[in-house]
């Protein structure tokens, strides 16, 4: 495939050849990055760089056996980023292909959460995937409540995978789902990320392994973005950042883009400045009657309107 250069600075007195490459593991100021024959070598990059995030695709010189400089970041297919406390958007994850949205029995899941979720995939411009972990704690009847209460997820393109980490249950449907792609976990804090994270990659650990081999004497990577790969095919990307990712701040346009299945109707009440709640002839509130979008979702969507409106 044909890569384009987002930022090329070479450098005139280098004579060392240029390599592709993929950043397997960023903290701080280093990189891990996997040649086109899965060789790992440790790298720095420039600062006139700018940030760079795992899962970039890089063009670097070998300064030596184990070690070379990052020289030129390629174009993003996507990119995740965080809002930082001074507004600036931090790249967490490079190249992801799609979003998998973790939810449990407990902590208790929210739509409005979900909803987040997916303006945000919407925003990065990946899918996204729901899965239920917990499983074993549910009977028949909760599972059930619980396949009702988000079923609609799956008539916007997102499917719904009960799984059970512990137990390993389930995983096959989303093992599938996770072939061929970049994807990264979101969701609350104790739904059961990292235990998903184990029970998708066994040898996570010889993984790390390896990349603490690469790093430099005296590194604390707990924090580090990592992109591992996944035994059944497909990668992770994982960093405490990314798994628990919030969505940020957004606009009216990316609101509305991340409900496409409102899009369709708004603009067609009968007023102008219907506020989708009581109006007669209110095409949103129809839709909801109709079958065609959830209440739920509409009460999201005014909700976060509202929020958006009121900053
Ligand atoms: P994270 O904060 O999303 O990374 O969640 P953790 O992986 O740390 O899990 C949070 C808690 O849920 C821990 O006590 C786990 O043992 C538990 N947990 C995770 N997966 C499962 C599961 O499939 N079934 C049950 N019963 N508990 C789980
Ligand atoms: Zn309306």
């Amino acid at each position: 495939m044909q890569e384009s250069v987002q930022s090329e600075q070479h450098d005139s007195a280098s004579k060392e050849p240029s390599h592709a490459g993929t950043v397997i593991c960023r903290f701080g100021r280093n990189l891990v990055i996997e040649d086109n024959k899965q060789q790992l070598i440790h790298c720095s990059f420039r600062q006139n760089l700018g940030h760079i995030a795992c899962g970039d695709r890089v063009i670097y010189q070998q300064t030596s056996e184990q070690e070379g400089v990052v020289s030129a970041v390629m174009d993003r297919q996507t990119l995740l980023t965080r809002a930082t406390f001074g507004g600036e958007e931090k790249p967490l994850a490079a190249n992801i292909t799609q979003m998998v949205i973790v939810l449990a029995p407990q902590p208790e899941p929210s739509e409005y959460l979900v909803d987040q979720y997916l303006i945000a995939a919407r925003r990065v411009g990946v899918p996204a995937v729901i899965t239920i972990n917990k499983a074993d704690l549910l009977d028949e009847a909760e599972t059930e409540a619980l396949q009702k209460r988000f079923a609609h997820y799956e008539l916007i393109d997102c499917p719904l995978i009960f799984i059970s980490a512990h137990q390993q249950q389930g995983l096959k449907p989303l093992t599938d789902l996770l072939q061929h792609q970049v994807s990264i976990l979101v969701g609350q804090s104790g739904v059961g990320k990292s235990s998903l994270t184990n029970a998708l990659i066994p040898d996570l650990d010889l993984q790390t392994q390896k990349l603490s081999d690469k790093r430099q004497v005296g590194q604390h990577t707990t924090s580090a973005s990592t992109l591992y790969d996944l035994p059944t095919g497909g990668r992770l990307i994982d960093s405490p950042g990314v798994r628990s990712f919030r969505p940020g701040k957004i606009d009216l346009q990316t609101l509305e883009n991340g409900f496409a299945d409102l899009a369709e109707f708004l603009g067609h009440c009968r007023f102008r400045d219907c506020s989708h709640t009581t109006e007669p002839d209110c095409a949103l509130l129809k839709a909801c009657e109709s079958g065609a979008i959830h209440p739920k979702r509409l009460e999201n969507f005014l909700h976060m309107k509202k929020e958006l409106e009121s900053t």
